[in-house]
């Protein structure tokens, strides 16, 4: 018998339920009242906590039903929301933007990314452009696109057009920080267009003193267009012996912003409207080949210069090797391959490429471009008086071509030689050239004598060469261009 908390009294009892207590009236009684204190928890028999000694029991009891209850609800709630307890840690907070993209004058030190000069804008497509910015200033990638398309695209190669300095001058300066602008190649002082139907050869001036030369011709078949013939390097070690420019040596190759700013100067100083750019200037393209390829690429940007690549055309003298990577990087490029003999040891005395690349090799590379390209192959072939200009000489070429692909797949050109300031051979008798057309013709292949133009200005095929030069000339890669 105990008091209970209720002010009840409670007897322990035991039966076929389990042990357990009941409340007792005053008299020992049992009222018929359960009694909830179940010490040993199997009913719970009076709302009452117990008095006296069972407090500790209760206390007990009641803290681990709080603690049961709780469990019971964490588990619910990770039931209910599978996310981790535990907080993850909080971000790093971003840095405040930075003052200098409001005003330029609070970000004066614009550094050259990596302590390297700024790289040309020249040297960039729209998209390398806008990488390049977005990369270091964490934005600015339209706004970097549409000052390409000020620049390459509007005229703006002489200058930053003033409507974007004004429509977003901050960030346009900060693009231009990161960028040379200034004009790679400046044109001669008094240059001036040619005359309409006219050929001109230009003098430009590279910031180390390099001329570099350039010459606009009629553009064929098109109204008021221009055929522009850039350069790639400065001087050429292929030493061809018809060519003013093999007589240089090379000096240096040309960056991809000096190649670019060939065709920006016609456009935007020369004003010409540009129809083809090809590539038989100064220099052997595939001898610099990356820049060739990553010019070209700026060439026909649809945001910048926007030239089809269609109307490119590259030469070479025999560079096979770099056909290969050129007709990977670009594969509907139009190639022109300097032939000018089907005979090893007479183009081996001719172009002493062909010491190191022998025309088996070329035909190889040659094939492979007509097999990725579909196109037709443009032979480019120079006529020397008394050299290579019989009709053996013919049959010869033609039994060579024959072992690169069907005639159908041939366009040759034919163009007598220029003679030069010191000329190492004769020009051919027009006889002479029908003669050997004829002998080609014959043999199924169809070919043109192209007109030589520019050849009062030595700008011709084979004459590209710089002025200030002893032997005063101007020079064409080979004279493929010099198309009538
Ligand atoms: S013809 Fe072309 S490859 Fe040959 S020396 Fe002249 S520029 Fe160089």
């Amino acid at each position: 018998m105990e008091d209970c908390a209720c002010g009840s009294t409670r007897k322990e009892v035991s039966g076929a339920g389990g042990e357990g207590f009941e409340k007792v009236g005053p008299d020992g009684t049992p009222t018929g009242e359960p009694s909830r204190a179940d010490e040993k928890g199997l009913v719970a028999r009076c709302d009452a906590p117990p008095s006296g000694a069972s407090w500790p029991r209760f206390v007990l009891t009641a803290v681990l039903a709080l603690l049961r209850a709780l469990l019971s609800a964490l588990l619910h709630a990770a039931r209910a929301n599978p996310r981790p307890l535990l907080a993850a840690p909080p971000s790093p907070t971003p840095p405040p933007p930075s003052a200098a993209c409001d005003g330029v004058e609070d970000d004066p030190a614009i550094a050259p990314e990596d302590g390297l000069p700024p790289e040309h804008l020249l040297e960039h497509t729209a998209d390398s452009l806008a990488a390049r910015v977005s990369a270091r200033l964490g934005r600015g990638g339209s706004l970097a696109r549409a000052v390409y398309r000020e620049y390459c695209g509007g005229g703006g190669a002489c200058g930053w057009a003033e409507e974007v300095r004004r429509a977003a001058r901050p960030l346009a300066a900060r693009v231009r920080g990161l960028c040379d602008t200034t004009p790679p190649l400046a044109l001669e002082a008094g240059a001036a267009p040619p005359a309409a139907g006219e050929t001109e050869k230009y003098v430009l001036r590279a910031a180390d003193g390099a001329e570099v030369e350039m010459v606009a011709m009629p553009a064929p078949g098109v109204e008021a267009g221009w055929s522009l013939c850039v350069s790639t390097q400065v001087g050429c070690r292929m030493g061809c012996t018809f060519c003013e420019t093999g007589r240089m040596g090379l000096l240096r190759n040309l960056t991809v912003a000096e190649v670019v700013a060939q065709l920006a100067v016609a456009r935007f100083a020369l004003r010409l409207r540009v129809a083809n750019v090809v590539f038989m200037g100064m220099g052997e393209p595939l001898d610099n080949v990356d820049v060739l390829i990553r010019s070209i690429r700026v060439m026909i940007d649809p945001l910048g210069f926007c030239l089809p690549l269609k109307n490119i055309t590259v030469s070479t003298s025999g560079e096979a090797k770099n056909v290969y990577t050129l007709v990977d990087a670009l594969p509907s490029v139009r190639m022109a391959f300097s032939i000018h003999s089907g005979d090893e040891a007479m183009r081996s005395r001719l172009m002493p490429i062909n010491r190191r690349v022998p025309l088996a090799e070329f035909a190889e590379a040659m094939r492979y471009y007509l097999r990725k390209t579909k196109r037709r192959i443009t032979i480019q072939y120079v006529l020397l008086a008394g050299e290579n200009d019989s009709a053996s000489e013919a049959a010869t070429l033609a039994a060579f071509l024959r072992t690169v692909g069907p005639a159908a797949r041939f366009h040759v050109n034919l163009i007598p030689y220029n003679e030069q300031s010191k000329p190492r051979y004769r020009t051919p008798s027009h006889q002479a050239c029908v003669a050997f057309k004829v002998a080609l013709m014959q043999e199924g292949y169809f070919a043109k004598i192209r007109e030589t133009r520019g050849d009062a200005k030595m700008a011709a095929c084979g004459q590209v060469l710089p002025a200030r030069l002893e032997f005063k000339s101007s020079c064409t890669h080979v004279p493929a261009v010099i198309i009538s």
